[in-house]
Formats: C-alpha cells, sequence, structure tokens
C-alpha cells in the first residue's frame, strides 16, 4: 500500500464505494481488488500479521481435529468478513445525526483497521496509510457526508461537493420526491384551483361578449 497524499476526489469516491457496497461476494471482491493497490490490503489475511495468526491457530486446531482442513477458500471469505466489518462501521459514521458520535464511530473505523494491520503496534497511532487518510478526511468533511432519501437509490451514501442541505444524491432520484410534493400540493389545493379557474373563463367569456358589443 502506498503512503502519498491522495487527491480529494479519489478518497470521496472509495468512501462512497466502501459504504455503498452490497453483500454479495463478488461485489465486495471487486471493490477490494479495486483498492487493493492503495486503500485496501490485496487480503486481509495476507497483508495483516494478526490475521496471519489466527489462520495459524486456527490451522494447527485443525490439524489437531478431525475438522475439515483451512482453505484458500475460508481465507478469502474471512478476508471478506472484515471487509464488510469496516463497510458496517463507515455506514454507522455515515447515518449517525449526532455529530459527537459521528466521529467516534469514524475515529473507531481508523482504530480496527490499524488493528487489523499492526496488532503489534496497536497502542501507537498509525502510519498515514491510504486508508487512514481517507478516514480521517471523513471526520474533516463529514457535514458533507449525505444519505440519498429516495428509498430505491442505489447508491444511498454520498458526499455533497457543497455544504448547503441536500436530500437527494441526484436530480434523478428528487425527480419521484418533486412529484409526489407537487400531488400532494394539488390535492390539497385542487377545489380552491378548480373555482378559481372557473371563475377566471367565466371573466374572459364575459370580457369577450362586452368586445363583441362594443
Ligand atoms: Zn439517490
Amino acid at each position: 500500500m502506498r503512503t502519498e497524499n491522495l487527491d480529494a476526489k479519489s478518497i470521496e469516491r472509495f468512501l462512497e464505494h466502501l459504504a455503498n457496497v452490497s453483500d454479495d461476494p463478488n461485489d465486495l471482491r471487486r471493490l477490494q481488488k479495486k483498492y487493493s493497490s492503495n486503500f485496501l490490503p490485496s487480503s486481509f489475511l495476507l497483508d495483516s500479521p494478526l490475521l496471519r495468526l489466527e489462520r495459524e491457530q486456527r490451522e494447527k486446531f485443525d490439524n489437531d481435529s478431525l475438522h475439515e482442513t483451512y482453505t484458500s477458500q475460508d481465507d478469502q471469505e474471512a478476508s471478506l468478513r472484515h471487509l464488510t466489518e469496516l463497510r458496517w462501521i463507515l455506514r454507522k459514521a455515515w447515518r449517525e445525526a449526532d455529530p459527537r458520535l459521528r466521529q467516534w464511530h469514524a475515529f473507531d473505523l481508523r482504530r480496527r483497521f490499524h488493528r487489523m494491520m499492526n496488532p503489534d503496534r496497536e497502542q501507537e497511532p498509525p502510519d498515514a496509510t491510504p486508508f487512514e487518510q481517507a478516514v480521517y478526511y471523513f471526520q474533516q468533511n463529514h457535514q458533507r457526508a449525505r444519505y440519498c432519501q429516495n428509498p430505491e437509490c442505489f447508491n444511498p451514501y454520498y458526499i455533497s461537493s457543497h455544504l448547503k442541505p441536500t436530500r437527494f444524491c441526484n436530480p434523478k432520484c428528487a425527480g419521484p420526491a418533486q412529484k409526489a410534493v407537487k400531488l400532494e400540493w394539488w390535492n390539497k389545493h385542487k377545489q380552491e384551483m378548480l373555482r378559481k379557474r372557473k371563475a377566471q373563463r367565466k371573466q374572459r367569456k364575459i370580457s369577450h361578449k362586452r368586445g363583441k358589443e362594443n
């Protein structure tokens, strides 16, 4: 994993992708692969001493018993489990309304990642790895991290480009809600509007008639 300074856009894209990724193992694998050169390790098991230790213990246990042996498939599954754990904490931070708790969950995320990657140094602060930088960036810009209010949105976790409050990730998502608001308004004001229109039509007819008479 590289530790150079990252630009804001790539950090935002990574955070959104991690928060939005589905439970489908294929999606999770694609995400891990996509970011394995910077934000994420290629596998939490291969790149993390703690998880390697876990694996060694498991293998020892397997050899001592009649259990099935530990396979690379298990490694992969375990690695994806760690990824979903990180996603779960990120989502918690993202959807938390209280800024103090939001910061806490984000900090917890940095700490857990550090613990996964450097269990022997967990009492010391982590290096500025891309993941550490990304979540620190989230903490500094947390007011722009929003959740799209369209219940059918596929990628509801988004980072707005400005501080002005927004409820939807894009105009497409806002569409149905805006229509619903218009419909609600119409139902409320229907009688009154129809009365007005009728009166206007009547008025037009009268002036038309007068125009003819003159
Ligand atoms: Zn949306």
